[in-house]
């Protein structure tokens, strides 16, 4: 996902704006790459993404390179099928929010496992970067348990809840080639389809790359 809900308040505040600073000098002296963003339609965003295998692939450049695409979009998760990489990993951040709940949930999870979802369902409008201009109400239960990997191969089990519950749900389904508009009622899906067919053909206004 997610794209950053709208908001009133400023975008970025001059913290953020030294932590802006300290990325630039991050990407020019590590050569972090953005890459593309996958839009709706392609492919790969409807694969089962495959387990990596440890030490087949560099985690932690590539983990950079998808916070550095990410931020660079405005988003607050994005996984590898974004990138057109179908692999299973993802990362969130929603260090540039200003929800509490947030701010220190910057994690990289890979080969993850939903190991139970519990708790009432809720209904958040919910976009991704994979479908710009579209959001719609999902709901998803509230508490998971989750085993994966982080960067350094260390195995963790974790519980989360609440929106943090709901950002890994959305990128958990990610590698699974689901999208968040399945989960919309017909009616709603009705109503979005000529924006869909519009991404479809590639008309999009969006100020990141995307892949056509
Ligand atoms: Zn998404």
């Amino acid at each position: 996902m997610i794209r950053r809900p709208p908001r009133s308040t400023p975008l970025y505040s001059s913290a953020a704006s030294d932590v802006y600073k300290r990325q630039i000098t991050v990407l020019l002296t590590k050569k972090l790459m953005i890459y593309p963003i996958e839009l709706y339609g392609n492919s790969v965003l409807r694969e089962r993404a495959v387990e990596i295998v440890k030490g087949e692939v560099d985690v932690k450049k590539l983990s950079e390179d998808m916070f550095e695409t990410m931020h660079n979009a405005d988003g607050i998760g994005l996984a590898a099928p974004q990138i057109g990489i179908s692999k299973r990993i993802f990362v969130v951040d929603g260090s540039m929010l200003e929800d509490e709940e947030m701010k220190d949930f910057k994690e990289v999870f890979i080969n993850p496992t939903i190991e139970s979802e519990t708790g009432d369902a809720w209904e958040f409008e919910e976009g991704c970067l994979s479908i710009p201009g579209v959001r719609g109400d999902v709901s998803r239960k509230s508490n998971i348990h989750i085993t994966y990997f982080d960067e350094e191969w260390n195995k963790k089990t974790k519980e989360y809840d609440g929106m943090r519950a709901r950002v890994i749900q959305h990128e958990f389904d990610h590698i699974n080639g689901k999208l968040f508009v399945d989960y919309l009622p017909s009616l709603k899906r009705k109503l979005l389809k000529n924006k869909l067919s519009e991404i479809l053909r590639g008309k999009v206004d969006v100020n990141y790359n995307v892949k056509k």
